[in-house]
């Protein structure tokens, strides 16, 4: 990279009717089975917002439009940093493409779900979005 900024992984805070939407991983084998954002890896050259929106056109199939952030950075321990963002769906509904499963959650459902460590730093700015919602 030419900048000092690091590799961003861009994740998605996407809401529908009071509802955050959940994917489940399937790898790697310590993190199979808990639930995300759904997102992935910036490549070179692309915005945050238009790596996310192919991220998700990829692992769910769907059209989406990214907003502003949603809570901190995450470092993460490649030295790469991670980052929410809210995500309005456009067209689609939302498929497990490379993940196990996918659902729609309320604040409690959120509260009691069974996160990756990195997105739990997150709960309370997610679970403000969907009081507002
Ligand atoms: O999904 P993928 O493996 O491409 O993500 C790259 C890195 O970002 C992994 O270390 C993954 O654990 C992390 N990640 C995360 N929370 C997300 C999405 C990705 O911690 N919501």
């Amino acid at each position: 990279m030419q900048s000092g900024e690091p590799r961003e992984v861009a994740a998605a805070a996407m809401v529908a009717d009071g509802r955050l939407l959940l994917a489940q991983r399937v790898a790697p084998p310590e993190l199979a089975g808990m639930w995300e954002l759904p997102g992935g890896k910036v490549e070179p050259g692309e915005t945050p917002a238009d790596g996310l929106r192919r991220e998700l056109v990829e692992e769910l199939g769907v059209r989406t439009a990214v907003g502003g952030r949603v809570g901190a950075d995450v470092p993460l321990p490649n030295g790469m940093v991670l980052r929410a963002y809210r995500v309005t769906l456009l067209d689609g509904e939302p498929t497990a493409l490379e993940h196990s499963a996918v659902r729609w959650v309320g604040p409690a459902e959120l509260t009691a779900a069974d996160l990756v460590p990195n997105d739990r730093a997150w709960l309370p700015d997610l679970l403000a979005m969907l009081s507002v919602e």
